[in-house]
């Protein structure tokens, strides 16, 4: 049985769902909002919580006409107004007190622009969507084999080289063998960030309390780099360089200074504190045959290729560093060793992030196992293809990011990828980021509380509804299959639980 309190909490229909909601009788014209910035009462009410839970902090009185806010920062009074704003766009804003406050300090949305190029028009219109459901950090990754996407004064080539390709789809892309293009070619699909766009979107980002973390992908996922640039790739015995590293050579001088020439350059558009450098599946396969390589290792003392990684991610870890910045990386730069400082976004499952906490990183949860967006969010059959494992509404708020064991102080919170393989237009890209994204919000700013995933549906039905009035694309949840409403994952496990119960 649910609590009264948590039954009124839910009866607003917001999401995310707030910590206290206290109704009142009848329901608020909002004519006037008064904002109080300096109330004790409210100082004291929230002088227990951690400082990032108190800066987003908010109490909205709401009366018949007049509604008072309480924040005791901008950022706070941003988030009750966007409480107000949905509440209105769902119909009625009811009466009483909403008392709330995030519990996680990370709710972040990461989205591909290197498979497909999305463009800054459709960044904004998620931005917009991403305010109202109060998330705060949208990672984009800006580069990947298939196009380099942000303006570089220093190595102009990444773009002019490596921006554009011979198929607009990433699979015909592969198809193509590879293929790089030029802006000019007719047949050319890509294009990139401007640094004015990119600062025009860092602008539009924190007028809505969004930061934009950047990822600049190393070592591996790299093969516009090192077609750009050769000097980043491995060389053979003979002296020339590999043609068609995925990786970029971590033996080479001429690749940490093409990264932290571009590292200078993005950290000087974004002022997020937190610079994502990748660091997931290198392949490795041509640092064995390489002689720059070979001579890092014999000068290192390693045994292994794969501790290169690790001198690769460490020496740009130090570098980010000594600019007052910490990187994020994929949770393979554990395994072969980076500082404490290093924030490990755990995405093979939640094992990495739980290696990482336990080793006393902090983490930001992002598990392939719950929250890739990339995956089917309903039966293959009746769905764009996709990857992976059915990941269903259901199932994505079925996810808890604090495992058994974990330090929840370590655990900054969590966020969802949309990888863009499968996904070659923006109308595709909304589709499978809303209403899956709900989900991630509410579990990022509510709250630990028993879930009822069917209530969490009406409230996600109710703002599907709101989101195509806006214009968004999202997915049918009426057309869901009773499969995945169900919150299975396979056809068996669906079948065997329906024959238990009959
Ligand atoms: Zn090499």
């Amino acid at each position: 049985m649910k609590s009264l309190l948590l039954g009124f909490i839910l009866a607003l229909n917001l999401i995310p769902a707030p910590v206290e909601f206290k109704p009142s009788e009848g329901t608020s014209t909002v004519d006037n909002v008064v904002v109080r910035k300096h109330s004790f009462g409210f100082r004291k009410a929230v002088r227990d919580l951690p400082e990032f839970a108190r800066k987003e902090a908010y109490r909205l009185t709401i009366g018949p006409r007049k509604v008072v806010v309480e924040a005791r920062t901008d950022e706070g009074v941003f988030r009750a107004r966007k409480t107000i704003e949905q509440l209105q766009a769902l119909g009625e804003v009811p009466c009483g007190v909403i008392f709330d406050y995030p519990r996680f300090r990370h709710r972040g949305l990461m989205i591909d622009e290197s498979r497909t190029f999305k463009g800054a028009q459709f960044l904004k219109k998620q931005m917009d969507a991403m305010a109202l459901l109060k998330f705060n950090i949208l990672h984009l990754h800006l580069d990947d084999s298939a196009g380099w996407r942000i303006e570089s004064e220093t190595y102009p080539d990444l773009t002019a080289k490596g921006a554009f390709r011979i198929g607009a789809h990433y699979m015909e892309w592969e198809k193509s063998g590879y293929k790089y293009s030029t802006q000019d070619d007719p047949e050319a699909y890509g294009g990139y960030y401007t640094k004015d766009e990119l600062r025009d979107l860092v602008a539009y980002a924190a007028e809505r309390y969004i930061t934009i973390i950047p990822e600049i992908e190393m070592p591996g996922h790299s093969l516009e780099v090192t077609s750009a640039y050769p000097g980043t790739s491995c060389t053979l015995e003979d002296g020339t360089p590999f043609k068609g590293a995925w990786d970029v050579c971590p033996g080479s001088e001429e690749t940490y200074k093409l990264l932290e020439s571009v590292l200078t350059e993005v950290m000087e558009i974004f002022p997020s504190h937190y610079i994502h450098i990748g660091g997931d599946e290198a392949s490795m396969a041509v640092w064995p045959k390489c002689i720059k390589c070979r001579e890092r290792m014999r000068q290192e003392g390693y045994t292994e290729v794969s501790q290169l990684q690790g001198y690769l991610v460490r020496r740009i870890e130090a570098f980010v560093r000594a600019h007052g910045r910490s990187i994020i990386g994929w949770d393979e730069i554990l395994e072969t060793g980076v500082p404490q400082s290093a924030v490990i976004q755990s995405w093979r499952g939640i094992s990495g992030g739980i290696k990482a906490n336990a080793a006393g990183h902090k983490v930001v949860m992002s598990p392939n196992s719950h929250l890739y967006f990339d995956y089917y969010q309903d039966l293959i059959r009746k769905e764009p293809r996709a990857w992976g494992e059915l990941t269903s509404l259901r199932h994505v708020y079925s996810y808890e990011p604090v495992a058994p064991g974990m330090d929840e102080t370590l655990v900054l919170g969590l966020q969802a990828n949309l990888w863009c393989e499968w996904i070659p237009t923006v109308e595709h890209a909304e589709y499978m980021l809303w209403p899956r994204g709900f989900a991630v919000a509410e579990i990022g700013w509510s709250p630990r509380r028993e879930k009822d995933p069917l209530e969490f549906r009406d409230r996600a039905d109710a703002l599907r509804h709101v989101l195509m009035d806006m214009g968004y694309n999202t997915f049918d949840l009426d057309t869901e299959s009773e499969l995945a409403r169900s919150g299975y994952r396979t056809f068996d496990a669906f079948e065997r639980a329906k024959k238990q119960n009959n």
